[in-house]
């Protein structure tokens, strides 16, 4: 009964958000964030010690000419975004962002005048990229004024102020800055109550529209709320679930949608990122198919063990774990269904066929490798090498068959580094003409080395000699003296 009027309760409410959402709700929440209402600042907290703490010399250095170049140009300068959060929380984070309330490429022009850096100025977002000599970069923003410029609606300030520019963003402790020009360096800006949630361990959001504005944040708040093992605020997971129910999902923009979801595969513990979207009902509103069922766990579980027993090799390779978790969900499912959820991300055409072709790929190389017991060596090395690294450890993951998981973990730990030591040059030198055989012949001594039957360089020459004799008159004077 109640558990009814509580659902009952959530379809009225989003109801009444989504009626208020282009009229009142957001400009009135707006004009109260213009004005300074309900966002007194409090007890100014100033975190440069700990920034000289956490931040190396050259960011420090930078930051501080940032709060100086902005004070000359009569701006100011702040950090925002996943910088100052991680500050607070002591963790590395090497993305700098700058928000000047001014013009960023000028401001940007003259930075990097200061500090003998390149800048890159991208006109149309009216932000810039900041590139210093040993690749390090910065990117400037102008603080945001786009409610605004919302057509019919008569600019109220000139310039964007950072406490506009905060409020577009995802969730408080994200919705930090810190403001740098040298009177105040190191200030933090905290208009959300971004610094008690962040001692809260608690994910929230700016306002009831948040989710509405802009649904990527659904799966955005079980980020954060993995990442930092936080709790997504309960008015919060309120608002979330209420916007899931209403199926805004399928309004965010597809590929970054995609990108959010890749990041959580990404992330150190994905099936438990997996485990609280499924909980809050965000994979099975996107498509049925999409749902985080035992089956897909356990696969899930077989790709961490899998890529666990290759970090183990230790090779100089770091395979994208995100890519491998979101194709074994995807070759769980029927063609049909994969086809539609990745509909869902509204990709390139490109993107599109490269994905399905190599969906593909993989299907027929599991397929091939059913009889891997029965081949040479040369002949699976041949079939892997069109194979990335993430599609074998994710056909590792899929399959039943002890034969593959043996195939392809003996290409990857050794077949796939063996090579033959002839080459073009030594085939000339052993009086063969250049032509088309020679690509047959190097092949094909590559297979000797692969499956054993040669092992060093003068039994390739004596494998070839025997298996692609000489004509009668070739040869002939060219031993050790082709070039
Ligand atoms: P991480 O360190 O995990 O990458 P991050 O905070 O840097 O975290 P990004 O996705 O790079 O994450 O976003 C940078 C900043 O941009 C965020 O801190 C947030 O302030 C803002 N932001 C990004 N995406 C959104 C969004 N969908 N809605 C509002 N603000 C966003």
């Amino acid at each position: 009964m109640l558990e009814g009027a509580d659902v009952k309760g959530v379809i009225t409410r989003t109801d009444l958000l989504e009626a208020m959402h282009d009229d009142l709700g957001r400009t009135k929440s707006f004009e109260g964030v213009v004005k300074g209402e309900d966002t007194p600042q409090g007890k100014v907290r100033n975190i440069s010690e700990l920034m000289k703490e956490i931040l190396d010399a050259r960011t420090r250095r930078v930051l501080a000419t940032a709060g100086q170049v902005a004070e000359e140009s009569g701006y100011r300068a702040y950090l925002v975004g996943g910088l100052v959060r991680d500050l607070v929380l002591r963790r590395r984070n090497l993305d700098v962002d700058l928000v000047v309330e001014g013009d960023a490429i000028e401001f940007s022009r003259t930075l990097s005048r200061r500090l003998k850096a390149r800048v890159r100025p991208h006109r149309k977002f009216k932000t810039a990229v900041v590139i210093l000599k040993d690749g390090f970069k910065l990117d400037v923003a102008s603080a945001r004024t786009e409610y605004y410029e919302a057509p019919g609606a008569h600019p109220m300030i000139e310039r964007g102020s950072i406490k506009l520019d905060l409020y577009r963003r995802d969730f408080s402790i994200n919705a930090l800055a810190i403001r740098l020009n040298p009177d105040s360096f190191g200030q933090v800006v905290d208009y959300f109550g971004g610094l008690r949630d962040l001692k809260d361990h608690t994910v929230r959001v700016l306002h009831n529209l948040s989710f509405v504005d802009d649904p990527t944040r659904i799966v955005r708040a079980v980020r954060f709320e993995q990442k930092f093992q936080f709790r997504i605020g309960k008015h919060t997971e309120y608002l979330l679930k209420g916007a899931v129910k209403r199926g805004y999902l399928k309004r965010a923009q597809g590929p970054r949608l995609l990108n959010e979801i890749l990041v959580i595969l990404r992330s150190e513990k994905p099936i438990r990122g997996f485990d609280r979207l499924h909980e809050l009902g965000i994979l099975a509103s996107l498509h049925p198919g999409m749902a985080f069922d035992s089956r897909t766990r356990k696969v899930f579980e077989q790709v961490e063990r899998i890529h666990s027993w290759f970090q183990l090799l230790f090779l100089d390779e770091e395979p994208d774990v995100g890519e491998i978790f979101f194709n074994a969900i995807m070759l769980l499912r029927s063609a049909e269904v994969r086809n539609e959820i990745l509909g869902l991300f509204h990709l390139s055409e490109p993107r599109q066929r490269s994905i399905t072709a190599r969906w593909d790929t993989i299907s027929a190389t599991m397929k091939e490798l059913a009889y891997a017991d029965e081949q040479p060596l040369s002949r699976i090395a041949r079939l892997l090498d069109e194979v990335q690294t993430e599609d074998l450890l994710l056909i590792m993951s899929l399959t039943k068959r002890e034969s593959t998981v043996k195939a392809v973990s003996l290409y990857l730990s050794r077949l796939r580094f063996i090579r033959r030591e002839l080459d073009g040059k030594g085939l000339r030198q052993m009086g063969y003409p250049p032509g088309p055989i020679f690509r047959k012949v190097l092949q094909a001594t590559q297979d000797a080395r692969v499956d054993g039957v040669v092992n060093s360089l003068a039994e390739e020459k004596r494998w070839v000699r025997e298996n692609f004799p000489l004509e009668k008159g070739q040869g002939k004077g060219k031993k050790g003296g082709g070039k």
